[in-house]
């Protein structure tokens, strides 16, 4: 299909939806974007896309951009699995390892690798450094067909092709030590659902670590119209440290750890409102304003205390 039918697709499926987080159909408008609106709820603060594109033209629209970011990504998978970049995800995962171990009164060492989940892992760099570095017993939900193949032929990884719900059919209940979703709860039409699957997924004890866009961030707040995370479709929900943190209640987590961490625009923004000329004093101040969770990226890790 070309772009333009995409486009058109996409177009043509639009209706209003209601807050995926608390059901009320009052909301503000926010900004006009060139397809759809960004409003906030009235009732719970909850930002998103209305309306909203089907889940046919959506699906439509991730398998055209799958092809055509396969080659770039390629290039830029090999670009960076490096040594260090292996590194990196090591301590990545050992901070993960450690949150879900500590002060879990559902966890006992019975010797056994974790099981890992990861939705929207891409070619699966982080589950290969996982499997490689860590020994975890790893698992990748990727909806990108191209990322899939590439995973399952060149990384000898575990992957279903789809979304978690459909991925939830074919796995086993109460059997996940951690499941990460970096950067792709904001791409569902429905985000309650899929922390819902999530849930049912993981044990008892069990540690959900989201990132997503933070809608009640510095430029999420006062700069959306320049915003870098406006993206539709790609992005539908934007979340705060409030709306994420009452998702994951209604849907039994309690909220471990909570910070932000800074995209490039941050930088910019403390560098103009701050008046600050120095690279060097922008990045202390955006390591003090982490913490905080007011920059870029919102980070959660949540342990499941009760089911779904
Ligand atoms: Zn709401």
């Amino acid at each position: 299909m070309t772009q333009l039918s995409i486009k058109d697709e996409l177009i043509d499926s639009l209706s209003l939806v209601r807050c995926d987080l608390c059901g009320s159909n009052h909301y503000t408008h926010l900004l006009a974007d060139e397809i759809s609106n960004i409003v906030r709820c009235n009732e719970c603060d909850l930002i998103f896309y209305n309306p909203q594109p089907s889940e046919a033209a959506l699906q439509s629209y991730y398998t055209s951009q799958s092809e055509d970011s396969y080659t770039t990504s390629m290039v830029d998978w090999y670009g960076q699995l490096t040594k260090e970049r292996m590194e990196e995800d090591r301590g990545h995962l050992s901070l993960l390892e450690n949150v879900y171990q500590q002060n879990n009164p559902y966890y006992h060492n019975d010797g056994k690798p974790i099981r890992f989940l990861e939705v929207g892992p891409g070619f699966g760099y982080m589950l290969y450094s996982a499997k490689q570095l860590k020994e975890w017993d790893v698992i990748g939900v990727e909806l990108g067909k191209a990322q899939t193949d590439f995973a399952r032929n060149s990384l000898n990884l575990n992957y279903i092709n789809g979304d978690l719900e459909e991925a939830t059919k074919s796995l086993e209940m109460n059997s996940f030590d951690i499941i990460l979703m970096g950067h792709s709860l904001e791409h569902n039409l429905h985000p309650k659902r899929t922390v819902q699957f999530a849930n049912r997924l993981l044990k008892l004890g069990g540690l959900l670590v989201i990132y997503v866009p933070n809608g009640g961030g510095f430029l999420g707040r006062h700069k959306l119209d320049k915003w870098e995370w406006r993206h539709f479709p790609g992005h539908l929900y934007y979340f705060s440290k409030q709306t994420l943190q009452m998702l994951l209640k209604d849907t039994g987590f309690q909220t471990e750890r909570i910070n932000s961490t800074a995209c490039s625009s941050d930088y910019d923004y403390i560098k103009t409102e701050f008046c600050i000329d120095s690279d060097e004093v922008v990045m202390q101040i955006a390591s003090l304003l982490g913490p905080l969770a007011v920059l870029g990226s919102l980070n959660i890790m949540a342990r499941k205390i009760t089911e779904s």
